[in-house]
């Protein structure tokens, strides 16, 4: 019996990692080619989104930040006219 470890990535039908993997820390490269040790099929992680073990990107958090209170800017406003 043939320990895993000792199987390469392609025998483990191991997908190579697709451009958007570029950067992430789970990106390890064999005979050439570039796997993900995380994950087998590296394009359907990226299908749906962002990959949930991408260790370079994370979904951006949008958070509404009010630069400039209207009221204040208003009154500001209203000042110049005089
Ligand atoms: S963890 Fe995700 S982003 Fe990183 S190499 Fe694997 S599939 Fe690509």
């Amino acid at each position: 019996m043939q320990n895993q470890a000792a199987m390469s990535f392609s025998e483990r039908n191991f997908q190579p990692v697709v451009e958007s993997c570029e950067g992430c820390d789970r990106v390890v490269e064999e005979s050439g080619s570039q796997f993900c040790r995380s994950y087998l099929k590296p394009e359907a992680k990226w299908r749906l989104g962002i990959c949930n073990f991408a260790t370079h990107a994370k979904p951006e958090i949008e958070i509404a930040t009010i630069r400039v209170n209207p009221l204040k800017a208003a009154k500001r406003a209203s000042a110049k006219k005089v």
